[in-house]
C-alpha cells in the first residue's frame, strides 16, 4: 500500500510541519505525530497513516450509528482505522481510539475499490466511517465516498465533528448523513474532560446540514451530574432550535463507565426519560434514546 500524503499540512521551519485537519493545529517535529497519532512526519512531510489500513469492518444495522431517518431498515458497510482527535476521558471505544499505527498491530491493506466491492457483495447501500473518528482518516474516507457515490452508494459518517471549517466543507460535500456528537452544550466539558472545545463542533454541524445539505442526526451521551442538568439540555436545545430547526433528530444516549473513567456512575433510565420529555415539551419530534440495558 503506497504512503498517502495527508491533506492540510503547512511546512514550518526545518522539517517541521503543522497539520491543519482539525482545529487542534498540531506543530509535528520530523519523526513525529500529532495528537490523533496517525498524521506523521516523515522527512517534513506529513504522511495519512490510516490510508487503506482498516481495523475493523463490519455490516451493521444503520440504527445501530445511530441513525434513524435515513436508509431506515438498511445494512450499512462498517469500517474504522485507528486514533482520534479528541481525548474524552469517558471514551467508550477507546481500543480503537487511543492506539496509532506506530504501536499497534498492522492489519491488512483494504483499498477504496475493496471497499466498495465489500459493500455490494453484503448488500450494503451504505458505507459508515465509524468506530474511531473519522476525520483522522479523512483521505481514506474521502476516496473512498467518492468511488462509492460513482458506484450509486451513501457514505455515512459518525464523527466527533472536531475538523477544522476548510476541510469540514471539501469532506461534507461528499457525505450523505451524519450522526456528529455533540458531547454537552458547554464549553468546559470539552475542555476539562476531552480536551477540546465546543464551538467548532458546532460550527461543523451548520456546515454539514446548512452549507452541505447533509442528513444530521446529533447525539449527546448523557453522563451524571456532568452534562445531565436541565440548563445545559436546554441550552442545546435552544441551539439546535435556531441553527438546525426542531425537526433535527437527537439520540440521547446512556454512558457506562469505560476507558479508565470511573467518576460517574452509569446514567438512570428515568434521567434519559425527563430528558426527551423536556425536550418533547419543547416540540421536537424526533429524539430518541440509546444505550438503555
Ligand atoms: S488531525 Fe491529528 S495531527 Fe492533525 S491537527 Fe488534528 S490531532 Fe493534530
Amino acid at each position: 500500500m503506497p504512503d498517502t500524503i495527508a491533506r492540510f499540512q503547512e511546512p514550518l521551519t526545518g522539517e517541521t510541519v503543522r497539520c491543519t485537519l482539525c482545529p487542534r493545529s498540531c506543530v509535528i517535529a520530523e519523526g513525529k505525530s500529532g495528537f490523533c497519532r496517525v498524521r506523521v512526519n516523515r522527512g517534513g512531510v506529513l504522511f495519512a497513516e490510516t490510508w487503506g489500513k482498516p481495523a475493523a469492518l463490519q455490516v451493521d444495522p444503520i440504527e445501530k450509528k445511530p441513525l434513524a431517518f435515513f436508509l431506515p431498515g438498511s445494512r450499512t458497510f462498517s469500517i474504522g482505522t485507528f486514533g482520534c482527535n479528541l481525548g474524552c476521558r469517558f471514551c467508550q471505544n477507546d481500543e480503537l481510539s487511543r492506539n496509532g499505527y506506530a504501536t499497534a498491530q498492522q492489519h491488512p491493506p483494504v483499498t477504496p475499490e475493496e471497499l466498495v466491492e465489500l459493500a455490494r457483495r453484503y448488500d450494503c447501500p451504505s458505507i459508515a466511517s465509524t468506530y474511531n473518528e473519522p476525520t483522522v482518516f479523512f483521505e481514506y474516507l474521502a476516496d473512498t465516498a467518492k468511488l462509492a457515490r460513482v458506484a450509486g452508494l451513501k457514505t455515512v459518517l459518525v464523527s466527533n465533528g472536531f475538523i477544522a471549517p476548510e476541510a469540514a466543507r471539501e469532506l461534507y460535500r461528499l457525505i450523505d448523513a451524519a450522526n456528529i456528537d455533540v458531547k454537552a452544550f458547554d464549553d468546559s466539558f470539552y475542555r476539562t474532560l476531552c480536551d477540546g472545545t465546543l464551538a467548532p463542533v458546532l460550527t461543523a454541524c451548520e456546515i454539514f446540514r446548512n452549507e452541505c445539505g447533509g442528513h444530521l442526526e446529533l447525539t449527546n451521551l448523557i453522563i451524571p451530574d456532568r452534562n445531565d442538568a436541565p440548563e445545559k439540555i436546554h441550552a442545546l436545545l435552544d441551539w439546535v432550535e435556531e441553527k438546525l430547526g426542531r425537526d433535527t433528530p437527537i439520540h440521547f444516549s446512556a454512558y457506562f463507565p469505560a476507558g479508565g473513567y470511573h467518576e460517574s456512575p452509569p446514567t438512570p433510565a428515568e434521567t434519559l426519560f425527563r430528558i426527551r420529555e423536556q425536550a418533547i415539551a419543547r416540540g421536537f419530534s424526533r429524539i430518541r434514546l440509546g444505550n438503555l440495558r
